[in-house]
């Protein structure tokens, strides 16, 4: 019998934001994915670049700001794809160790990975993915000043500059991605969401002023390769409905028809947890036999035996 597929995605916010805490997160997630591998699981491995990305924005700003002539402008696009190289690196390396200290085989590939997006995604007129640090209102009113960025308040842990989150339509790598994982190789892909990427004229991809939700590109790479799982690990142990209120309620299992209720009713936070709870049902309508799993990073093996997590399934 085929291995049972599972796309695994790791959330940017619970690698940590800087060096030292991702390299600490990223010891901890390879833990579970290695055990689903030693399980005979086929595992694709993503990952958000929310928090990341954003440093890596502002540290080539302030390159630019020092010798705008020598340093130009880095496009947001070029941030993704150099997130990719900083969180797959590690991710990689750590897996590898991972794996061969348990007796597997440590190939794990690292796929640069672009992803096709629409210039007219009205997500470009509305804002609404988050991305780099969490900010007082005071510093983020200075820096909306200063930059002309957004910014929005995100889910009770300060103020966060937000970019347009459009729609992934196509992942350009896909087939590489593909002949690895079936080749038997561990494969980390579309990494922060992928590099959002214009079709132009030719064969010509224009780097997009955009960050894809990983969560939304997570569930496209989870289509493609025909998994019967998409995992998505994050810094919350469940989807809850009336969250951070009083009578905040987690959610264990539950049907597509009870996400989409939840969804209407406004329960999830648009650019964290609504792409997430949005992304699981789309997966799990996509297929008969397709289920969802949203968990906390550590969880995860808990969460794949239905012991806990938030899980949807048609
Ligand atoms: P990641 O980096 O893993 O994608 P996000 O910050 O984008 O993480 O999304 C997860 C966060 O969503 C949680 O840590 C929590 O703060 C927030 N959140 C917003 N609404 C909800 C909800 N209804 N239930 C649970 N968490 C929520
Ligand atoms: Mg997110």
């Amino acid at each position: 019998m085929e291995n049972k597929k599972i796309v695994v995605a790791l959330g940017g916010n619970a690698l940590g934001s800087n060096l030292v805490e991702q390299m600490i997160s990223v010891s901890d997630a390879v833990k579970p994915i290695a055990d689903l591998i030693e399980e005979g699981y086929e595992v694709v491995v993503t990952h958000g670049n929310g928090p990341q990305v954003g440093v890596i924005q502002d540290a080539m700003t302030l390159l630019s700001r020092e010798n705008p002539e020598k340093h130009p402008h880095f496009p947001l696009s070029v941030c993704t794809a150099m997130s990719q190289g900083y969180i797959g690196y590690d991710i990689t390396n750590k897996l590898r160790e991972e794996l061969l200290d348990r007796g597997l085989a440590g190939n794990v590939a690292c796929v640069l990975t672009q992803v096709e997006v629409d210039p007219q995604d009205p997500a470009f007129r509305h804002p609404t993915k988050p991305i780099g640090p969490f900010l007082t209102k005071e510093e983020a009113d200075k820096k909306a000043m200063e930059k002309r960025h957004v910014f929005i308040e995100d889910s009770g842990r300060g103020y966060r500059r937000v970019v347009a989150s459009p729609e992934p339509i196509s992942i350009i790598e896909i087939d590489t991605i593909r002949a690895l994982a079936d080749a038997g190789y561990v494969v980390i892909g579309a990494g922060g969401g992928g590099i959002p990427v214009f079709k132009t004229e030719n064969h010509h991809l224009q780097g997009a002023p955009a960050v894809i939700d990983k969560d939304r590109a997570s569930e496209l790479l989870a289509e493609q390769l025909d998994a019967d799982f998409l995992i998505i690990l994050t810094a919350v142990e469940n989807a809850a409905i009336n969250y951070g209120k009083p009578d905040e309620q987690k959610l264990g299992e539950i049907s597509v028809e009870e996400a989409k209720k939840y969804i209407a009713e406004g329960q999830f936070a648009p650019g964290s947890m609504l792409p997430k709870v949005e992304a699981a049902v789309k997966f799990a309508e996509s297929k008969p036999g397709r289920t969802a799993l949203i968990t906390l990073l550590e969880k995860a093996k808990d969460g794949i035996n239905g012991k806990t997590g938030t899980r949807i399934h048609a």
